[in-house]
C-alpha cells in the first residue's frame, strides 16, 4: 500500500496510522472487518472540516464513526476512519431540547434529560455504547419507537460538515428551504415518478427521499444517510416528559398467526412497546420453564407490551390483554420482565457451543400483516440451510431481528451464509419489506439494495449522492454499492471473526 499522504500541519496529532489505533476501528459489531489506512480523532469541528478537506484533496475515502456499534459495516472503511468520540459536549436547553455533539453517548443524553423529568423515547438498546451522531446517521430506533417513532421524528437540528469541508447549520423549523443545494435537489427528486414506498412502518434502508420531498427539510435526507452525505458534528433532539405511570404486560403467543392482531391491539390501546421474543429464543435461553413465562401459552413465543401515561390509561391497557398474562406496575417486576431478553443471552451463548451469532439478516422489516409469513418463511429458509437462529424484536413495527448461529468450523459456512441471505432478500422483497428497519444498509446490504428498491429508487438515491458528495469521498460503498462490490466483502477471517461474532445473540 502507498504511504499515507502527509496530513496538513493543523492535523498533526489528529491523524494516526499506529497499528493499535487502526485495529481498534477496523471492526463493526457485525461480521465485517476492514482495516483503514489511518484513523483521525478530531478535537473539534474545525478538525473535522480540515480532515474532510484533506481527504477530498488527497482522494482518500472518509468513514465517520461514533460508538462503532453499527452492525452492517457502515462504520468501517479502507481510507481514513473519522473517530468522533472526542466531540462530547452535552447540554439540555430550558425548553427540553438536548444539544449534543456527535460523540455524546446516547445513554448520557437520555440520562441528562431524565435528571429533568424528561427522556429520549427513540433510544436503542445499545444506548450505553452508541453515539447520538451514529443514531442520527442510521435513523436508529428502540422498543418505544412503536409509539414515538425513530430518531428522525425527534431531530430538531443538525450541524454538519459537507463533503467539500464546509460547515452548515440545519434547523427543522426553517424548512422548507430553497437554499443550495437543497432546493434544486428537492425539485429534481420531486420530478421523478417513483413507485410507492415499501409499505413498512419504519425503514433505515436507502435514503429518505420521500420525507425530504414531502417536507423540504434537509435533516430528513441526512438522518439515516450513514455518513455518506455529510459528517454530523452536532445534534439537537426533542425530548418528552417521563410518563406519570408505567405498566408492563407479558402475554403468550400461541401461534405466529396471532402477531398482527396482537400488534393491532397494542396500537389501538396506546401501548408504547410491542416486543416479541420467539420460541427458539426462549428454548435456547432456558426460559421455557421460567416463572415469568411458564404460565403463559407461549408455544410461538411471548410479547412484552408496555404502557405509559396516566394511571387510568395504564390500567386500561394492561386489562386489554386476556389471561393468562403477567402484568405489573411495580418497578422491580417490570425490570424483571424487561430483563428476559438480556437474561437469555448467556444461556444461548452456552447452547450455541462453537457456533457464532452472525448478524447478516438481522434487521428485516415487513408490513406487520406479513409477520406470520415472514417468521415461517425465514424459519423454513434457515432449516433448508441447516441453521438454527433466535428471532425477536419490534413486532409492533414488523421489524424482527433474526440472528443465525453459524458453525465456523464448517468449511462451507460462507456459502451457507451467502445462500441463506440470497434467499431471504427475494423473500423480503416479495413481502413488501426492506432489509433494514433501524440498523441501516452499511456495506453488507448496499449490493442488495436494487433487489429491494428497484432501479428507479436506486437511481434517485444516486442522484442524491452525486449532488451532495460528487467526488465520492464520504463512506463510498455504504448504502450505494461500488462497482463489483459483494455483500460479503470484508467478512472477517479466522480470529477476527471469532472475536467479532461475540455479540450476545439476543441483544440486537
Ligand atoms: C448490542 C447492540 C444492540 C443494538 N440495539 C439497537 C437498537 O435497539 N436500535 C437500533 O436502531 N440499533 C441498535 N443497534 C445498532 C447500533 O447500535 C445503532 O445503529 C447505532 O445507532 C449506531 O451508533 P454508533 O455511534 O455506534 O455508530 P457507528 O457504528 O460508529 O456508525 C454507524 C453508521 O453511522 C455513521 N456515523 C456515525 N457517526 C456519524 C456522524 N457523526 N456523522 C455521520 N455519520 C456517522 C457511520 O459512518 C456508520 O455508517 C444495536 C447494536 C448492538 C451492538
Amino acid at each position: 500500500m502507498d504511504a499515507l499522504p502527509p496530513p496538513p500541519p493543523e492535523l498533526a496529532g489528529v491523524v494516526s496510522s499506529d497499528p493499535a489505533a487502526v485495529r481498534a476501528v477496523s471492526g463493526s459489531r457485525g461480521p465485517i472487518w476492514m482495516p483503514p489506512r489511518a484513523v483521525a480523532r478530531p478535537r473539534d469541528v474545525d478538525d473535522v472540516a480540515a480532515t474532510v478537506a484533506w481527504c477530498g484533496a488527497e482522494g482518500l475515502s472518509l468513514t465517520p464513526r461514533g460508538g462503532g456499534t453499527g452492525m452492517p459495516g457502515g462504520n468501517v472503511g479502507p481510507g481514513v476512519v473519522l473517530d468522533l468520540s472526542a466531540l462530547n459536549r452535552l447540554t439540555l436547553e430550558s425548553d427540553g431540547t438536548l444539544s449534543a455533539q456527535a460523540g455524546v453517548l446516547a445513554a448520557a443524553a437520555d440520562a441528562r434529560a431524565r435528571e429533568h423529568g424528561r427522556h429520549l423515547p427513540a433510544l436503542p438498546s445499545s444506548a450505553p455504547w452508541c453515539s447520538v451522531g451514529g443514531m442520527v446517521a442510521t435513523d436508529a430506533a428502540g422498543a418505544r419507537s412503536f409509539r414515538f417513532g425513530p430518531i428522525h421524528a425527534w431531530t430538531r437540528g443538525l450541524e454538519i460538515v459537507g463533503s467539500d469541508g464546509a460547515t452548515a447549520s440545519l434547523d427543522r423549523d426553517r424548512a422548507p428551504t430553497d437554499a443550495p443545494p437543497w432546493g434544486a435537489l428537492r425539485t429534481r427528486l420531486a420530478a421523478r415518478a417513483l413507485a410507492p414506498l415499501p409499505p413498512v412502518r419504519k425503514n433505515s434502508s436507502g435514503y429518505a427521499v420521500h420525507r425530504f420531498v414531502d417536507t423540504g427539510d434537509p435533516i430528513q435526507l441526512l438522518v439515516g444517510s450513514e455518513g455518506t452525505l455529510a459528517v454530523v458534528t452536532d445534534v439537537r433532539l426533542d425530548t418528552e416528559p417521563l410518563p406519570e405511570a408505567r405498566g408492563v404486560v407479558l402475554v403468550g403467543v400461541a401461534t405466529v398467526d396471532a402477531l398482527p392482531e396482537a400488534a393491532e391491539r397494542a396500537d389501538a390501546t396506546g401501548a408504547v412497546t410491542c416486543e416479541y421474543l420467539g420460541r427458539r429464543l426462549l428454548e435456547l435461553g432456558g426460559l421455557v420453564d421460567d416463572p415469568r413465562v411458564a404460565r403463559l401459552d407461549g408455544r410461538a413465543g411471548v410479547l412484552l407490551v408496555e404502557y405509559g401515561g396516566s394511571a387510568d390509561h395504564v390500567a386500561a391497557g394492561l386489562a386489554a390483554w386476556p389471561e393468562p398474562r403477567m402484568a405489573s406496575t411495580d418497578a422491580p417486576t417490570m425490570a424483571r420482565l424487561w430483563g428476559l431478553r438480556h437474561d437469555a443471552s448467556p444461556a444461548i451463548a452456552r447452547a450455541a457451543g462453537d457456533r457464532r451469532s452472525i448478524q447478516f439478516m438481522e434487521d428485516c422489516v415487513v408490513p406487520r400483516t406479513a409477520l406470520p409469513d415472514f417468521v415461517r418463511g425465514v424459519e423454513a429458509a434457515l432449516a433448508r440451510h441447516g441453521l438454527d437462529a433466535v428471532i425477536f424484536g419490534h413486532a409492533g413495527d414488523g421489524n424482527l431481528h433474526v440472528n443465525p448461529l453459524v458453525e465456523l468450523a464448517d468449511p462451507r459456512w460462507r456459502t451457507t451464509v451467502r445462500d441463506t441471505l440470497d434467499e431471504v432478500v427475494d423473500f423480503v422483497a416479495g413481502l413488501g419489506g426492506t432489509l433494514s428497519g433501524e440498523h441501516g444498509d452499511g456495506r453488507l446490504r448496499a449490493p442488495l439494495l436494487e433487489r429491494i428498491w428497484g432501479e428507479a429508487h436506486v437511481a434517485a438515491f444516486r442522484l442524491v449522492k452525486d449532488a451532495l458528495d460528487p467526488e465520492g469521498i464520504l463512506n463510498p460503498g455504504v448504502v450505494l454499492p461500488l462497482q463489483g462490490q459483494d455483500a460479503l466483502d470484508g467478512l472477517a477471517e479466522g480470529p477476527d471473526l471469532q472475536r467479532l461474532a461475540r455479540v450476545a445473540p439476543a441483544e440486537a
